[in-house]
């Protein structure tokens, strides 16, 4: 017999060796002899109150042997003759795409137009200590796409859209942990993403798909509302009859080309505003409800923070406890910045994106000119004054917290772990009002929800301005764009996702589309 049962441990009990087996025999009324096996569906922590508990959800087998694992299997072929389907982009989505179409018996033909992962390590160093910005591999491109030296939290809202077992399984199956498959928050970590990126690139290849780095798409050819043809910044033209465009966020040029080539886009609502990073144990005492160090058996904690601000919601984004802050420009003169965490989480710094809602239609009037890409250009000119208020380079404007509420110069810093460095800039008065005010707001409810959060202890740094997309490339009910055949927008970039399990459902769902057309 197989039960499911959810029970709670304190956290003290949780040390005891056998606690879980002892308890479910108190709860079934069985024998302890007879329960054969106990598999963890769910664990979760619970510390609202003082007495931290753990949640579990767990498969009690009684007199009944558990079944074998016998690891995680994808069906993958030889597509090594098949049909193509090429694919622009090697991130999340494009990576999924990618695998996606081996099972389904299509070739896939990625185009990346940044370095294999390993390489890509040295231009983030050179992002950090030279402040030198290579336009093709950065944080945001290159092998894995702005996924890999990311924190790898593997959070998403969209449960609907997909098999977020399917994503978490094929991601074990590539060497991440089995943790992931029960963690209430699932984590990876930066440390541990560049392998598991490595190795869905070696299934790639073993099954005969290909993969082009540093091959960066410039132009498409299209005939007759038709894409026929790819153009690479080398020159090369590659013909084609159907293309995922998995391109991300960040791939402005293809906005531009697209926009140039009168292909239809929309304006997209996002949101923007700073990162905020306060010293780890602050957070983990107001968390936690402790003084001094936190528990050993808990995580570094998180926090997720909501406030409607003037009509706007102003939130917390990507929170990475134990983390660090990195520059996550693309292109020089520009000063961008996001967060990622080690698989550990043990770095001394808790830091969170907290964002202000844009709605494009509203807003930002004095952008109408620039249509589809208005969000796009107001983006770019909140990241141009971080640039140039830290100094024009990767260093990053920064205040402390309550300064920055206070409406006052920082007179010094807190420590950060922002390595190209920090400046004091007045950002209450450098951001736009409709940004800063509602961030000034939104801090001090931050600081009534959790107390001790509002503090002279924290910095914020200026911007995080990449938090999803402020254009959509529209598709219509076959995934295809509405009036290019053969173009099919695909994940953060396209609008349709927001984090690293949402592209890759969509780079899913994009290959499935695409395997459809061919049929069609
Ligand atoms: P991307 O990952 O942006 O991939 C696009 C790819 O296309 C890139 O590799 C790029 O080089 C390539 N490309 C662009 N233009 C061209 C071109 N013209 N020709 C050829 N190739 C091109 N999300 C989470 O869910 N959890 C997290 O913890 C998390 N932490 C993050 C931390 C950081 C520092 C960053 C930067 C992002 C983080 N994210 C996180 C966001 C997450 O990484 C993205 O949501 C996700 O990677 C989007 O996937 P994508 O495949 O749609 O696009």
């Amino acid at each position: 017999m197989v039960k499911t049962i959810q029970l709670r441990i304190s956290i003290e009990e949780e040390t005891i060796e056998g606690i879980l087996k002892k308890k479910l025999s108190d709860l079934l009324h069985v024998d302890e002899n007879e329960i054969t096996g106990i598999e963890i569906i769910r664990k979760s922590i619970d510390a609202r109150k003082p007495q931290i508990y753990f949640n579990y959800k767990v498969a009690v087998y009684i007199q009944e042997a558990l079944p074998k694992n016998s690891g995680y299997s994808f069906e993958y072929k030889d597509v090594s003759k098949a049909k193509e389907i090429h694919i622009i982009g090697f991130g999340p989505a494009g990576m999924y795409a990618a695998l996606r179409c081996i099972e389904l018996g299509y070739k896939p033909i990625v185009i990346e137009r940044g370095k294999k992962v390993r390489e890509r390590r040295r231009d983030l160093r050179a992002i950090n200590q030279q402040h030198t910005v290579d336009e093709d591999s950065n944080y945001c491109f290159g092998e894995g796409g702005a996924g890999t030296y990311s924190d790898g939290k593997l959070y998403t809202r969209s449960l609907k859209r997909g098999d977020v077992r399917r994503i978490f399984e094929n991601l074990v199956y590539h060497g991440a942990t089995e943790q992931i498959l029960i963690d209430a928050h699932p984590h990876i970590g930066t440390n541990k993403l560049p392998k598991i990126v490595e190795n869905i690139r070696e299934t790639i290849l073993e099954y005969g798909g290909e993969i082009h780095f540093e091959s960066r798409v410039v132009d498409f050819i299209i005939k007759n509302n038709t894409l026929r043809a790819l153009i690479l910044q080398n020159g090369t033209e590659m013909n084609v009859n159907s293309v995922i465009l998995a391109t991300g966020h960040s791939a402005r040029d293809i906005y531009y080309l697209l926009h140039n080539k009168d292909v239809a886009l929309q304006a997209k609502s996002f949101a923007m505003g700073v990162r905020v990073e306060h010293p780890q144990h602050i957070i983990d005492s107001i968390q936690y409800h402790c003084e001094g160090e936190r528990n050993e058996l808990l995580p570094a904690a998180a926090y997720s923070l909501v406030q409607q601000v003037k009509e706007r919601g102003v939130y917390s984004f990507c929170m990475c406890p134990g983390g660090f802050i990195v520059p996550a420009a693309t292109a020089d003169g520009e000063v961008v910045v996001n967060g990622m965490s080690p698989s550990k989480r043990n770095n001394l710094y808790a830091n969170s994106g907290i964002v202000v809602e844009i709605n494009v239609e509203q807003d930002i009037p004095t952008y109408n000119h620039f249509g589809a890409l208005k969000g796009l250009e107001y983006q770019k000119d909140l990241e141009k004054l971080a640039y140039t208020s830290g100094g024009r380079s990767q260093v990053a404007p920064a205040q402390r917290l309550t300064d920055f509420v206070e409406g006052k110069l920082s007179v010094t810093l807190n420590d950060t772990s922002y390595q190209p460095g920090l400046k004091s800039a007045p950002l209450h008065s450098l951001l736009p009002k409709l940004i800063g005010s509602r961030l000034r707001t939104g801090f001090k409810a931050f600081g009534d929800k959790m107390h001790g959060y509002y503090t002279a202890e924290a910095n914020i740094i200026g911007v995080e301005s990449r938090t999803s997309s402020p254009v959509n490339i529209p598709r219509n009910e076959h995934l295809e764009h509405p009036q290019i055949k053969g173009l099919f927008p695909c994940g953060e970039g396209g609008g349709y996702a927001g984090g690293i399990v949402s592209a890759a459902m969509d780079g899913e769902r994009c290959a499935e589309a695409a395997v459809k057309g061919i049929l069609n």
